[in-house]
């Protein structure tokens, strides 16, 4: 197999540094492989199903589906829960429910989006419900 393209990074187009920029928008986005058409996420360079570069950003609806849910406790501090959601455009991302108590996230509930803006970065968080 040879590569016959050439990528190249930029401050600008850095995969992390664009979804940090549409999170900033209010999107929470992916990408999609042109090659085999798989979800990918964690954003990344090349495909991790195929190798291919060729990777297109998509718009998430932002809604999926609980897969597993954790409760964490730091001493100190109001326990919080780390979760695995099945975005319904086909990834799996973790991230947090946090309209309901932090071990009461029921695997197989319905969750939304919510992007939390008040730290120095947006952070993609979930809330329970449907919309
Ligand atoms: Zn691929």
């Amino acid at each position: 197999m040879s590569v016959d393209a050439i990528i190249t990074l930029t401050p600008d187009t850095a995969p992390d540094v664009v979804f940090k920029r549409k999170l900033a928008e209010g999107e929470l986005s992916y990408q999609q492989c042109e090659a085999c058409s798989s979800s990918v996420f964690p954003p990344r360079v090349l495909c991790p199903a195929c190798g291919s570069p060729e990777m297109v950003w998509k718009k998430s609806s932002g809604h999926g589906v609980v897969y597993s849910a954790t409760t964490l406790y730091k001493r100190g501090e109001d326990p919080y829960n780390v979760s695995l959601i099945d975005v319904d455009e086909g990834f799996r991302m973790m991230s947090s429910v946090i309209n309901v108590p932090a071990d009461d996230v029921t695997i197989g509930a319905r969750v939304m989006l919510q992007i939390s803006t008040d730290g120095e970065e947006p952070i993609p968080n979930f809330v329970k419900g449907t919309k």
